[in-house]
């Protein structure tokens, strides 16, 4: 290796070590390889200097852990972010949302699918850089939006800057799968949330038994996912059927109301005004632990169904109705 790329690396841990620790930052981060693996699942891989910061829970495990992508404005390389690099600081919302509309991009939440670590040469084998895959549904047709639109047009050497958890912190932020000591599970979630599911059930343990309910835009996106637990993977293809019809079905025979075990009505939640998240830390007991994830009003008819017609203990599932058909989600 030439003394001046010694040099520079040496700068870069350097400028790395003086960062203050804080549990956020910016990655910059380049297109390593695209695959499309269905008609709409783009996944692309990600390396970048400082990609070895990047965190994950104790276990070194990343679950459903969620960050944040900078989609550059047509005309820009990237935002002009230069002011926020490196270690986030706690305003660094507020700072990013300063910058010029035109300039700063957009910014959108994905999920991590896979992070692999660095490894070091050895005497066999050279270096392998840090890489993360995140899986891009291609919601082209209808209401497309930029970061699909970036993902569908993405080549190898692309920059892109990404906000997520660092390393130097501990234990990470953005993971919200607590299953406790539930030894059931029901992971339930439309296109955006199989990437989630997926990494989640490759972590799984053999002990864990349960359904993973899956609803895609066709059959053509059933994923082959592996995972060392008894938990079946159900898909569903939308086809024609309206948003989140065949996966309110699908939970609807899996789980059925006792009769006697009503809960109550859950408060209402404006999902065209706000964002339904309810993330409990952790299921209590070995019973039932669920996870549900996608489009607000399928996750906002679940909730009611889990909750008031099963009566299930709120405590033991986490509901996210984070995208809107119709809205973009800035
Ligand atoms: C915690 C979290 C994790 C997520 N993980 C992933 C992930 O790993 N992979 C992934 O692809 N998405 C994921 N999403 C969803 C993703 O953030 C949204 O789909 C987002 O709207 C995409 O941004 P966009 O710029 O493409 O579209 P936007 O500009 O946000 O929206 C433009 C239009 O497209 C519609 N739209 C948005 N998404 C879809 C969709 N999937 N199908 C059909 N229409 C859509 C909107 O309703 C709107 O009308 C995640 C979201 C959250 C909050």
């Amino acid at each position: 290796m030439s003394s001046s790329i010694l040099e520079n690396e040496a700068t870069t841990i350097e400028a790395l070590e003086a960062d203050p620790i804080k549990p956020m930052r910016v990655f910059d981060l380049q297109v390593s390889a695209v695959q499309q693996l269905s008609k709409h699942f783009r996944r692309i891989t990600f390396t970048g200097s400082d990609l070895d910061l990047f965190g994950s829970n104790a276990a070194g495990e990343t679950l459903d852990l969620r960050v944040k992508i900078m989609i550059p404005s047509p005309g820009h390389a990237l935002p002009e972010f230069s002011n926020i690099r490196g270690s986030l600081q706690d305003d660094w919302y507020q700072s990013w949302r300063t910058l010029d509309e035109s300039v700063r991009g957009v910014m959108r939440t994905y999920t991590v699918r896979s992070l692999r670590r660095a490894v070091p040469a050895s005497e066999q084998s050279p270096a392998v850089p840090a890489e993360m895959d995140i899986d891009f549904v291609l919601h082209l047709d209808g209401g497309s939006g930029p970061a699909a639109e970036w993902a569908a047009g993405a080549l190898v050497g692309d920059p892109l800057l990404l906000v997520g958890p660092c390393a130097r912190w501990g234990d990470c932020l953005g993971i919200e799968f607590a299953p406790g000591n539930a030894e059931r599970v029901l992971l339930v979630g439309d296109e955006t949330a199989v990437p989630a599911i997926a990494a989640i059930l490759e972590t799984l343990p053999a002990h864990i038994s349960g359904h993973a309910v899956l609803e895609v835009p066709t059959a053509a996106d059933f994923l082959d996912i592996s995972t060392p637990a008894s938990v079946e993977a159900v898909w569903l293809a939308r086809g024609s059927m309206p948003h989140g019809e065949a996966l309110s079905a699908a939970v609807q025979s899996l789980i059925v109301p006792a009769a006697c075990d009503v809960g109550e009505e859950p408060e209402e939640v404006d999902i065209d005004a706000s964002i339904l998240w309810e993330t409990p830390a952790g299921a209590a007991g070995h019973g039932l632990y669920a996870w549900i994830a996608g489009e607000a009003a399928t996750i906002r008819d679940l909730r009611r169904y889990l909750v008031r017609d099963v009566g299930m203990d709120r405590n033991a599932v986490a509901f996210m109705g984070y995208w809107r058909k119709g809205q973009a989600l800035d």
